[in-house]
């Protein structure tokens, strides 16, 4: 049987997907629990309250980072049956058509650019028209996948004068962002199904709807430490060990083994098991069964500043608005229940990615590409990381791909009861190149996040 090492969202689609037949078997083993029924996951308005809990989130931190005065910086992740999915903001959006086709540019083959992915984007959604939906086409939106996707039934009354704003700057109202190009304003889809107001995420929507399978057993509480290998050529993973409550177990596959515990832990488990870097691996006593530098290497991501705005009218419905005001908490609650709308659905649904061009004068961008260029030129670099900047340097210089992104939310996300704030969150995506990685983790991770 394949075992699959965790149930995340990549894991339990890949889980459901294969038990789809009948003579595979496949094992999950995850270290989160199902948080069926819990609001925090499910109820949309929610969105954010189950970040630093322990019981949801990995909650780790960066070692401290020179360019933002020596601060530590969290990095969420979550720990559940359906991992990330189930703590994150349910934004339901496609990268533009260049960002997909970067991976056949960098030599990634057989299907893994736009047109290769674009079937399994449709297969993956049921698309429900919303009040936000105008002008979005058939042709790039899935009607019959597992997961539900719908658009915000309820916005604040902010959205239409935030999105006024970002126009009278020169930023376009962009009516189909799946389409292949998302740049530009628009009214973001959600993973929301419109028949419950709750979060679609695989672990309702891929594992629960499979859950009757024979042929699917997924364990939850279980924390993989290693995967077992077997020296040789080919190494061969026949099996992985895995604790719950202190006690070690272990675990055979007969097949093959699938490793999906996201971007942090994916590499932490291959280091652990002796796939790595060599230097790395003996500082921890770790046996190299297979050198491999780039383990761990060349993470990306994305980080964010909030802007927080006081409102002059206190009583305009934000989120907040339900810590202060009962009588209109109590009829959102019924809205919610009965007819699972209102604003207990709502999420962020005014999202704009920006080229810097839009914001930036060109002797700014000159200035900036030319300090980029030398730092790249100086770079100790990988032949495929040059490959990777240089299509990403490309994208900058074009302003083919979003590089910014902005996200207005009618609520504020460090003030609590106060009906007065709203945020925008500025996103812009940092790469992390150098080495020094290790985030504070439950037991060993070799890596340290390193100075962006
Ligand atoms: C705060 C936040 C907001 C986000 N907002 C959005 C958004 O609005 N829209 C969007 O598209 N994306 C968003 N994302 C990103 C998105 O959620 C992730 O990219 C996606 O969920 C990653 O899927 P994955 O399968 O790679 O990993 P995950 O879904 O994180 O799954 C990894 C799983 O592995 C488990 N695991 C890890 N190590 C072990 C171990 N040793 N043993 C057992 N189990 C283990 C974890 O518990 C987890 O369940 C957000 C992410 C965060 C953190």
């Amino acid at each position: 049987m394949p075992a699959k090492f965790s149930g995340g969202t990549a894991g339990l689609v890949l889980a459901a997907r294969l038990t789809e037949l009948s003579d595979v078997t496949v094992g999950v083993i995850e270290a989160g629990v199902l948080r069926l029924g819990d609001a925090v996951v499910d109820t949309p308005a929610l969105m954010g309250q189950s970040l630093f809990n322990p019981d949801y989130d990995w909650n780790f931190t960066t070692i401290p980072q020179v360019h933002v005065s020596q601060r530590n910086i969290p990095i969420n992740r979550g720990k559940m049956i359906g991992g990330s999915a189930g703590l994150n903001f349910m934004i339901w959006q496609r990268g533009s058509k260049q960002d997909y086709d970067a991976w056949r540019q960098l030599g990634i083959g057989n299907g893994w650019d736009w047109d290769g992915l674009l079937p399994y984007f449709l297969k993956t959604e049921a698309v429900h028209p919303g009040p936000g939906s105008a002008g979005v086409s058939g042709k790039f939106h899935g009607q019959s996948g597992p997961l539900p996707i719908h658009y915000d039934n309820f916005d604040t009354p902010l959205e239409g004068p935030y999105a006024q704003a970002l126009e009278s700057l020169g930023v376009y109202l962009n009516s189909d962002p799946e389409a292949g190009d998302s740049t530009g304003l628009f009214n973001s889809a959600a993973s929301v199904d419109p028949a419950t107001g709750n979060r679609s995420y695989s672990a309702v929507n891929y594992f629960l709807a499979n859950q009757d399978r024979d042929n699917l057993v997924v364990l939850q509480g279980a924390q993989v430490t290693k995967i077992n290998l077997t020296p040789g050529n080919p190494i061969v993973a026949t099996g992985a060990e895995f604790v719950v409550d202190n006690i070690t177990y272990s675990v055979n596959a007969t097949k093959e083994i699938i490793l999906s515990a996201g971007s942090i832990q994916t590499p932490q488990l291959l280091e652990l098991s002796g796939i790595g870097n060599p230097n790395i691996l003996k500082e921890f006593g770790i046996p190299v069964v297979y050198a491999n530098p780039d383990v761990g290497e060349n993470l990306q991501d994305h980080t964010h500043v909030t802007s927080q705005f006081e409102l002059n009218d206190p009583t305009i419905p934000t989120i907040n608005l339900l810590n202060v005001n009962t009588t209109f908490e109590a009829e959102e609650q019924a809205l919610y229940h009965i007819n699972h709308t209102g604003i207990y659905t709502y999420t962020i649904s005014d999202v704009s990615f920006h080229a810097l061009q839009t914001f930036w004068s060109p002797a700014e961008l000159a200035q900036s590409l030319t300090t980029l260029r030398n730092e790249i030129q100086a770079a100790n670099l990988s032949k495929w990381q040059r490959k990777q900047v240089q299509i990403q340097l490309t994208d900058l210089e074009n302003a083919s791909v979003g590089q910014m992104e902005l996200l207005f939310f009618g609520s504020d996300i460090t003030v609590t009861n106060s009906s007065k704030f709203v945020d925008i969150l500025n996103f812009g995506s940092i790469q992390c190149t150098g080495r020094n990685i290790s985030a504070e983790v439950p037991f060993i991770l070799v890596h340290r996040v390193s100075d962006a």
